[in-house]
């Protein structure tokens, strides 16, 4: 090899990399004031406000002259444990200071050492230099390896792999709702606690149980509620973690999973979201995916390999049940199903009663009034429920939780945070006009729900908005429903363009007209509510992701397709024409409601409706 300057420069830069990486582990604790190093999480500085309007930041800790904070931080997106997280801050935020002093937080800042321009210049040089040395020491050792690419890193192994309690501490009684999924773990308990029962008459035990349902309905909760009752340890994973970038790292993972767990039976094990890994094989756009393929193949063999009557019980989440691989359904696998939905109102009563064990709640407000405005939540939603009530009833400092709290923590799980309102202008009033008229059409609809609240006050991303008091038997819906709903959600729009003319109208309507045109879909394609007849044209199921079956997606002729489109087509324009008919013919109270509402910025249900009540009928709602 020639002595080059070249290989000099190239050789030494793992040296000096190593040496100022040490020299930088000596010295961090001295110069402490190293943030990155703190935390990796980070958060938006928007989410931060809200962070702190909630009451959740603790302490706030200022860096680089400003630019970046480190808050400590708890609340439910993060666990409900304190965290430190990072937030970019923008170039002048005076507003922060007086909110942090306001919620009485407790500030730090730490002002930037001399040093920082010589820091800087080797924080600069590190990253690229570690970066090239890393690249250059990945490539010798894949090189190297003679086992191909499954052996580049073993970061399998060194990894915390998943999760054991060896006590969960739930029980059954602290899942409510799911009865019926409840039973069927019942007898899993019971194998778990008295397995002779079953082998003495030659019994085989399930060995994988799938849990099918919505996000946030329980699954998790009762899958350690098995492991609590039967006092066995609980082994978790979720099938996104085993989608690794390495190759093998899943496998692998899987492998360790079902060593420790053998060594640990009678145990369960629980997969979250197994669609990750467990989806049908070789399908996807460019040949399937190598790495969920091997993890697949390997959690088969491993439940394969145990005999059903080891003790292990392995349970599996999903919400998509239908894009499984059938080799995980196969019997010996996972052979049973069980569903768990989103709950009724006698479900929701039950979750609430549970979550409400450690609340103060007034005594004059009932549960069930909570059930029942909370038709479509989930027990995760209302737990949520029940925790931001108890948040805000903190913060006013009250000592029992009512149903305003109640009603403004339902409010802002639907629709996300409150913003403030518009100053008067013009775009205030077009907002005001565009609310009022789903609001006005709602009400004198006999079909549609009652108008709630009308709002002007911006919530999430919506400027404005309307609610409907939803109705608890959402299962069957009429067709005259369906197109009072349409045009309830046409009626923002038809007011725009009736007070504001046809070329102001703006894209605050391209919400609801996603649902109109989705409703309207519907309509013609699922519920047989057209001139096309009583067909089923869409089947939703029959495509589950992308690839699969890819090219006869459509199982109707070209000329239904256009029948279909004008269909859709009809129904919309005969429900706008309806709706800009609605809005002509009470442009009088539109106007007054439109004043009073700029003025007031919410309106009630009841109010609004005893308002319209002076110059029209409404008709009374079933
Ligand atoms: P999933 O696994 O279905 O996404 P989880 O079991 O993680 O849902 O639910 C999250 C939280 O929501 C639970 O820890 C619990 O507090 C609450 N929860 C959800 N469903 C129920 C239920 N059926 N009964 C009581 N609490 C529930
Ligand atoms: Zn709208």
């Amino acid at each position: 090899m020639k002595l080059s300057w070249k290989n000099i420069l190239l050789w030494s830069l793992p040296i000096i990399v190593i040496s100022f990486f040490l020299w930088q582990v000596v010295f961090t604790p001295v110069t402490n004031e190293n943030k990155t190093s703190l935390t990796n999480s980070r958060m938006t500085y928007g989410r931060f406000l809200e962070y702190i309007e909630m009451g959740w930041v603790k302490k706030v800790d200022i860096y680089d002259n400003g630019h970046t904070a480190v808050i400590e931080a708890i609340g439910p997106e993060i666990g409900n444990r304190i965290q430190k997280i990072r937030v970019e801050l923008p170039a002048s935020a005076p507003e922060l200071i007086i909110k942090l002093k306001k919620n009485h937080i407790d500030l730090n800042a730490h002002p930037t050492k001399n040093n920082t321009a010589l820091w800087s210049l080797l924080g600069n040089l590190f990253f690229p230099l570690l970066l090239v040395t890393s690249l250059a020491l990945l490539f010798r050792r894949s090189n190297n390896a003679t086992g191909g690419p499954g052996q580049a890193m073993s970061f399998g192994k060194s990894k915390a792999l998943f999760q054991i309690e060896a006590k969960t501490g739930i029980v059954f009684d602290d899942v409510a709702g799911i009865d019926e999924a409840k039973e069927e773990f019942e007898e899993i308990v019971t194998f778990l606690k008295k397995p002779e029962y079953f082998t003495a008459v030659g019994a085989k035990i399930p060995k994988g149980v799938l849990l099918v349902g919505p996000p946030g309905t329980g699954k998790t909760l009762l899958a350690k509620a098995i492991a609590g009752e039967a006092n066995v340890p609980f082994f978790s994973i979720s099938g996104s973690e085993f989608v690794e970038m390495f190759v093998g790292v899943g496998a692998s993972r899987v492998r360790d999973l079902f060593k420790k767990a053998k060594e640990n039976a009678p145990c369960i094990i629980f997969i979250d979201e197994i669609d990750a890994v467990g989806r049908q094989r070789g399908t996807g756009i460019g040949g399937g995916n190598d790495e969920r393929e091997q993890t697949l193949n390997q959690l088969l063999t491993e439940m394969d390999g145990f005999e059903g009557n080891t003790g292990i019980i392995v349970v599996a989440a999903t919400n998509r049940a239908d894009i499984l691989d059938s080799a995980l359904l196969r019997p010996g696998r996972f052979d049973r199903q069980v569903n768990v939905d989103i709950p009724d109102f006698k479900g929701r009563l039950a979750i609430l009663n549970v979550h409400a064990k450690n609340k103060k709640i007034d005594i004059n407000l009932s549960l069930s009034i909570i059930a029942r405005r909370t038709p479509g939540f989930s027990g995760a939603d209302l737990a949520n429920l029940l925790n931001e009530a108890a948040i805000l009833t903190a913060r006013e400092r009250k000592n029992q939780i009512t149903l305003q709290e109640i009603d403004k923590a339902i409010d802002r799980i639907i629709a996300g945070m409150e913003g403030t309102a518009l100053i008067d202008s013009k775009s205030k009033r077009l907002i005001a006009y565009h609310e009022v008229g789903h609001a006005i059409v709602g009400t004198l609809l006999k079909d549609h729900e009652n108008v709630q609240k009308v709002t002007l006050i911006p919530r999430g991303q919506a400027r404005g908005l309307t609610w409907f008091t939803p109705s608890e038997d959402q299962s069957l819906i009429s067709r005259s429903q369906i197109k009072a709903r349409i045009m309830g959600a046409l009626g923002g729009r038809a007011a725009e363009e009736i007070v504001f003319g046809e070329s102001e109208i703006t894209t605050g309507a391209s919400n609801d007209l996603q649902q109109v045109t989705s409703m309207a879909r519907q309509m013609v394609t699922k519920f047989g509510m057209s001139n096309i007849g009583p067909m089923s044209l869409e089947n939703e199921e029959s495509n589950p992701f992308l690839g699969r079956g890819m090219g006869n997606t459509s199982e109707y002729s070209d000329e239904i397709a256009i029948k279909i489109d004008t269909q859709i087509k009809e129904i919309v324009d005969e429900c706008h024409i309806k709706t800009i008919d609605i809005i002509k013919t009470n442009r009088v109270i539109i106007d007054k409601l439109v004043d009073i509402l700029i003025e007031k910025e919410t309106i009630d249900g009841s109010e609004f409706i005893s308002i319209i009540k002076q110059y029209t009928k409404v008709p009374q709602k079933i």
